[in-house]
């Protein structure tokens, strides 16, 4: 008897950091604290992703099959310098190859970047983005312990439709303190408002 599976041909990549760790999360992340410039990168980031590069090259792979979706999920991946997140690509690219198209998504978070940022993060093969917003009130946010602002999500959402991403979603959460059925349905309001889901052909 034969079994018949798929081989994988997605990678996850976990960035596990953040400027603070939000009230509500158990996540195992390490707190790094405020931004330094946007090109410059925190020191125990740049260390992991050499480690990461690193347990990639030293990884066997499963298929020759290319990778069809990359995914970077975290903590907070938009902490990446567009160098780092370019070495990590490059080096899946030579190890386990990336197929054209795929999708490589990343979770960024507001406040974390700016268009330059965003643009360089496309240059590498970045095609669409998740974005965490949890809430659009200012209450909750900080009521979470959340690092940023309703004006720094509307601002993040037009860098997206700036570089003209393919396709992006928003992160909501839920059953937050001080969030009613009405604000509730007002969040999917703006959030449909905001045209997450472009799906334009990815080339
Ligand atoms: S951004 Fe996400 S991973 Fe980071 S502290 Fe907040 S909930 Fe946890």
């Amino acid at each position: 008897m034969s079994l018949a599976f798929d081989l994988p041909t997605a990678a996850y990549v976990h960035i596990p950091f953040c400027r603070r760790r939000c009230f509500y999360c158990d996540f195992p992340i390490s707190v790094v604290g405020d931004r330094p410039p946007l090109n410059s990168s925190f020191g125990s980031i740049a260390e992991y992703v050499e480690i990461v590069c690193r347990e990639i090259a030293t990884t066997t792979a499963p298929s020759t099959i290319p990778l069809t979706s990359v995914f970077f999920g975290g903590g907070t991946p938009s902490l990446l310098t567009v160098e780092e997140l370019a070495q990590i690509l490059n080096t899946l690219d030579r190890h386990f190859g990336i197929a054209t198209p795929a999708e490589i998504s990343m979770e960024i978070d507001p406040g974390t970047f700016d268009l330059r940022h965003l643009q360089g993060y496309c240059a590498a093969g970045i095609n669409r983005v998740s974005l965490g917003v949890q809430s659009f009130y200012l209450e909750i946010l900080q009521a979470c312990g959340r690092t940023h602002t309703p004006a720094e999500i509307f601002a993040a959402v037009d860098l997206i439709h700036q570089v003209n991403l393919p396709n992006f979603s928003l992160d909501l959460i839920s059953g937050l303190p001080h969030l009613t059925l009405e604000r509730w349905q007002d969040s999917l309001e703006k959030a449909i408002a905001l045209s997450p889901l472009t799906c334009r052909s990815m080339t």
